[in-house]
């Protein structure tokens, strides 16, 4: 147990911020953490599941191993205030600090919307499925999770024919030029047909696996057998929405002042991919937040005023990202430099973090 009197940290959302953050201030705060799924879905494992369910054992890992003095509460949190949280099922949890880590959904089969784990084993089998079925993949959309699964499937079935639709005029935009090149030369010698700066007219749900034709904004009319739209996440907010004065970001992200707090109540915070904090919505921009959190969290658990301390710095034009087309090849932007399939593959391709996360979350 932790010491009597610590004080009482409670977080709403177990996923990467969530977590990480529970078990980092284990130690020293009375954590509660509350999360409305079974395990923690590690999303970038999720993309290669498509191709490798056998993944799926490790890519989704229980809560059970997390915190050693804290709890995790299974449950699905409804508001918040600034004396604690109240769940679906009219629990009270009282905090000191709340912290507001709900995320985002994504398509299935990457990421469920309502945390029914076994809704999205199921939508992972019935996704590769359909895959195994298909000779023509298409994939629109080609941000990380549609550039990364494009290289997933050529490289497990070089015999298929994937098409990848990027709707600006060149991939990865936000990095410098060589990134998104390497990557489309890597991708095209693979046998993907990349196509660039065009936009899908109409999108079967990105729910169940189909196939049909789309027409693309260049006229273009493409027949596959799997489509697959890859664009992008939604933000969770709904809890924090019960703040007063929470205002919105354009992108659909709740805003939040230099401290990462979305509203008027010092003693509530929001990271990760609900807040618009001047990051992507990345595990990236998450591997900087926690870490200010926690550091931010403990001075205030000390005494120390959050007006005398450090306000929170987004990545801006550093942010790295690393992008495994497959296990062997892809491309990177780390430190001002690109870099290529070794450094990829060493740092990311190969394990995809599998063993990091399987670690923090107490599993071998
Ligand atoms: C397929 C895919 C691959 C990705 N790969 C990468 C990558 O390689 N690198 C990278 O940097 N980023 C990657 N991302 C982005 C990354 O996954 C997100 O940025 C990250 O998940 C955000 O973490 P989070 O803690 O904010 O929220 P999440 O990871 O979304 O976790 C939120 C948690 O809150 C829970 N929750 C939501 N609402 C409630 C509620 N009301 N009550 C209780 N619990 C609730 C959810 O069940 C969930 O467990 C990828 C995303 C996808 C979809």
């Amino acid at each position: 147990m932790t010491a009597a009197g610590a004080p009482k940290l409670v977080i709403v959302g177990g996923g990467y911020l969530g977590s990480d953050l529970a078990k980092s201030l284990d130690a020293v705060m009375d954590v509660t953490l509350i999360e409305r799924a079974s395990h923690f879905t590690h999303a970038p494992a999720m993309i290669r599941a498509m191709v490798d369910p056998a993944l799926l054992d490790r890519a989704l890992i229980p809560y059970d191993g997390l915190l050693s003095r804290g709890r995790v509460i299974r449950g699905e949190a409804a508001s918040v205030d600034g004396g604690g949280v109240t769940l679906t099922d009219g629990t009270r949890i009282a905090g000191d600090y709340i912290v507001l880590a709900t995320g985002s959904a994504n398509a299935a089969p990457f990421k469920s919307a309502t945390g029914d784990i076994e809704g999205l084993r199921a939508d992972a089998a019935r996704w590769n499925a359909a895959l195994r079925g298909a000779s023509r993949v298409l994939i629109i959309g080609a941000g990380a999770v549609g550039t990364e699964l494009a290289g997933e499937i050529a490289h497990a079935h070089p015999d298929k024919t994937v098409t990848l639709v990027a709707s600006d005029p060149a991939l990865f935009p936000g990095f410098p030029a060589k990134l998104g090149a390497s990557l489309a030369a890597k991708l095209q010698a693979m046998g993907v047909k990349v196509i660039t700066g065009a936009r899908a007219a109409s999108l079967p749900g990105r729910d169940q696996p189909e196939g049909g034709t789309v027409t693309l904004s260049n006229g273009a009319a493409i027949e596959a057998d799997l489509i697959v739209p890859a664009v992008g996440s939604r933000p969770l907010t709904s809890v924090a929405d019960t703040l007063p004065d929470v205002g919105r970001a354009a992108d659909g992200r709740v805003a939040v002042d230099g401290y990462l707090r979305p509203s008027s109540l010092p003693n509530v915070f929001a990271a990760g991919d609900i807040a618009a904090a001047g990051d992507a919505m990345t595990i990236v921009a998450i591997s900087r937040q926690k870490p200010w959190l926690e550091k931010t969290l403990k001075s205030l658990a000390g005494g120390k005023r959050i007006e005398g301390l450090k306000p929170y710095a987004p990545w801006g034009e550093k942010a790295p990202i690393l992008v495994p087309l497959g296990p062997r090849r892809g491309s990177s932007y780390l430190m001002v430099a690109t870099l290529g399939d070794w450094v990829t593959r060493m740092m990311k391709g190969r394990d995809l973090f599998l063993t990091k996360y399987n670690k923090l979350l107490g599993r071998a």
